[in-house]
């Protein structure tokens, strides 16, 4: 695995000494050691501005029997899921899926995590950005960090994760889902969840031009400015408003796109 040095000389080649970021991570391609996500998030935190990372919780979620329609979900059907659903609390590990650098950053004495029952975020250095999420605005701190100029860095992972394509499919206007967490005496609503993501490499092409990338043997890291992004998504979803979309038949948040 690459040492701080090497690392941080990746990260320095990005050239975002000055830009916050919101990051997502696979350290595997690195050839991830015990520890070795420590060094990672100490070089790359010692490289931008501020740092948040999606710490999202996707093991609150609770499924009604019946809710409001078109909503890429099937009703009734996850009984035996629900039982198995965990209260959130600000102290819930972020899921396995979001990557050991996601839960690393959470556990750092300086970062700060927000309190939405499944898309909650950490970060240091970016208090402010990460105050701009509400319940009914849950990917609000990313578009916070477009407004400071941000950029987003993919760490050995493609755009099937980048969460700001999100934020941008909602600024075309894209149909946004209702979802249910549970809390620890109650079940909240949390309105303006997101679709799916895997078709979301489809972006690349579009954006590479604007993108900055570092090759380190197996290992990639890439960096995207927010605002093209942003950009990008909303010219493409105008052209053909199934842009992005998956080709899985039996998904449920493509096809109630599809369906509008
Ligand atoms: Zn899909």
């Amino acid at each position: 695995m690459p040492g701080y040095e090497e690392l941080r000389s990746a990260f320095q080649e990005l050239a975002l000494a000055n830009k916050p970021v919101i990051a997502h991570a696979s350290l595997q391609p690195f050839g991830y050691i015990q520890n070795g996500a420590e060094t990672v998030l100490q070089a790359l935190s010692d490289s931008v501005r501020s740092l948040i990372m999606p710490t999202f919780t996707y093991r609150t979620m609770v499924t009604p029997e019946v809710g409001p329609p078109n909503n890429g979900i099937i009703y009734g059907i996850d009984g035996d899921l629900n039982k198995m659903a965990q209260p959130f609390t600000l102290n819930m590990p972020a899921d396995p899926m979001m990557g050991i650098l996601s839960e690393t950053l959470r556990n750092h004495s300086a970062a700060v995590r927000t309190s939405h029952p499944i898309l909650s975020f950490a970060g240091m250095g970016a208090d402010l950005m990460l105050g701009a999420q509400t319940l009914f605005e849950p990917l609000a701190p990313i578009g916070a960090l477009a407004d400071e100029d941000g950029w987003v860095v993919l760490i050995n992972v493609d755009h099937s994760v980048n969460t700001s394509i999100h934020y941008a499919e909602k600024l075309a206007r894209r149909k946004q889902f209702i979802r249910w967490a549970l809390l620890e005496n109650r079940v909240v609503e949390c309105p303006n969840f997101p679709g799916d993501s895997s078709g979301f490499n489809a972006i690349a092409s579009y954006i590479q031009p604007d993108s900055r990338r570092v090759d380190m043997g197996g290992a990639f890291i890439q960096a995207i400015p927010l605002r093209r992004l942003f950009e990008a998504v909303q010219e493409l979803i105008k052209l053909d408003p199934l842009a992005l979309l998956c080709q899985r038949p039996d998904c449920e948040r493509c096809n109630a796109i599809r369906n509008m």
